[in-house]
């Protein structure tokens, strides 16, 4: 049973029904439209984001210098189910255009409708190295905002609980032993709602501080990157560590790998719930309250999933993002192409009509490339760690990193030192599992380095494209 919400009330003498005020109540019009259009059949969904992407493509070409030229002889979209043949005729955006364009300040909107708030910016360089400049308007900060929302609603989140967050990677900042704690979940939750504490702690904290913060924390979730939770339980249950009152591990950030879902289970008997979403475009996807794939936030974000061909991917078909982002008029990001491979799911037995995703494979940048030239996922499947642990059983971390395009250096933190004849069987390892006679080298960390974001892969190219 979901326990039951507590609305802030503004207005004094009223304790209940709670009334926000404004911005609390814009809140929760969206939010209630929200609980309505995921049941929509996917028809629906997909007029009404016509209906916007009209009006983001007349705001765009009127306003935006970049988009002028780009739209120029695009024409309006039809009234009719045939809009995506016109659509699909806008060149995908890349990384590298958006830099450029912004160098030239071309791509800030010169001016917006009453209403949309101020603008607000952020830097975003994501696994790429390639640093980009976000502008959004207030009235997108509030959006996002409802969809932080619906995300805790959609998993049944008590908002009385407490709430501990391990994904600070700020210098300085929510540094071990305090961390840093609020009385709230954050602005979006506590716009509308009445809700437990808010604990935070750096990322960069080693895990057995990590364990000794949280059983002082003893908090009702946990939101962190998924090599972190999967390193935490892994201590834990090494360790007998519980943490009693936990009841969902959320992950964001990175790309989650199958195994950290059983990890966590194993450790604390909870279930983990992934949320897919990029700092520039917001929340791409959502796990479904049912499954363990994604539904596609589609009242925020216009996304499609396209071939080599730039056709749009069947259901079990790999295919690259392309994500507009429906209500940024500061900085209209159309038919970006974030640089992420999905996979396609079919429509959800729970019924909501939202797309789903059943996987994330991750950055295009850390597919492997073959002798041929070819390039591949090189995912590591359960059964691939544990007869990698069974050669070494001391291997507490790894990184595999393509260093050119014949040779991969393996990195390892490992409690004790591997001995020639494991490095051997190593090295044998990954040729077998990446399908090429790689040469491979071995690189030993005391802890193997996470990105200024604080992120993790165990795939890494490095080979400059
Ligand atoms: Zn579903």
């Amino acid at each position: 049973m979901t326990a039951p919400l507590s609305v802030n009330s503004a207005i004094a003498g009223i304790a209940w029904p709670g009334i926000p005020a404004p911005t609390g109540a814009g809140l929760l019009a969206i939010l209630f439209q929200l609980e309505q259009s995921q049941w929509w059949a996917p028809e629906e969904v997909s007029r009404r984001q016509r209906d916007q992407l009209k009006v983001l493509l007349s705001h765009a070409g009127t306003h935006v210098p970049f988009y002028r030229e780009r739209l120029r002889d695009l024409g309006d979209l039809p009234a009719d189910d045939t809009w995506p043949t016109v659509w699909r005729r806008i060149a995908p955006l890349i990384r590298a255009e958006i830099q450029a364009a912004d160098a030239e300040e071309t791509m800030i909107t010169q001016a917006l409708p009453p209403g949309h708030g101020e603008l607000r910016q952020i830097y975003t360089s994501g696994s790429t190295g390639k640093p980009i400049r976000s502008v959004r308007t207030q009235l997108w900060e509030l959006m996002w905002s409802a969809f932080t929302v619906r995300d805790h609603l959609w998993h049944r989140r008590d908002f009385r609980g407490t709430f501990a967050t391990l994904r600070e990677s700020g210098a300085g900042k929510a540094l071990y032993p305090d961390g840093a704690r609020s009385g709230s979940w954050g602005y979006s939750s506590a716009t509308i709602l009445k809700t437990g504490p808010m604990a935070s702690l750096n990322i960069t904290t080693p895990v057995e501080h990590q364990v000794e913060w949280l059983r002082r924390q003893d908090p009702d979730y946990l939101l962190t990157h998924p090599t972190i939770a999967q390193r935490l339980a892994v201590h834990c249950r090494e360790h007998g560590v519980e943490l009693p009152r936990l009841k969902q591990v959320i992950t964001i950030s990175e790309n989650l790998k199958p195994e950290v879902r059983s990890a966590v289970r194993h450790a604390w008997g909870v279930p983990l719930v992934d949320i897919y979403s990029t700092r520039e475009i917001g929340y791409i996807a959502l796990q479904c309250p049912d499954h363990e794939h994604y539904h596609i936030q589609s009242e925020h974000v216009f996304v499609e999933v396209v071939n080599e061909e730039g056709q749009p991917c069947a259901p079990g078909e790999v295919g690259k993002l392309l994500v507009t982002s429906l209500h940024n008029l500061a900085m209209p990001l159309i038919r970006y192409d974030i640089g992420d491979f999905v996979e396609v799911g079919p429509p959800c037995p729970c019924g909501r009509g939202l797309p789903v995703i059943n996987r994330i494979l991750g950055r295009t940048q850390n597919m492997l490339i073959m002798p041929s030239g070819q390039r591949r996922w090189p995912l590591l499947s359960s059964a691939n760690i544990e007869s990698m642990l069974e050669i070494a059983p001391g291997i507490r971390q790894y990184q595999l990193v393509q260093k050119a395009p014949d040779l991969i250096e393996l990195r390892l933190a490992v409690t004790r030192a591997l001995g020639a004849d494991a490095e051997a069987r190593l090295a044998e390892w990954v040729r077998t599992k990446l399908g090429a006679p790689f040469r491979v080298v071995f690189a030993y960390f005391d802890e193997i380095p996470r990105t200024a974001a604080g992120k993790f892969e165990d795939f890494v190219c490095e080979i400059d494209r």
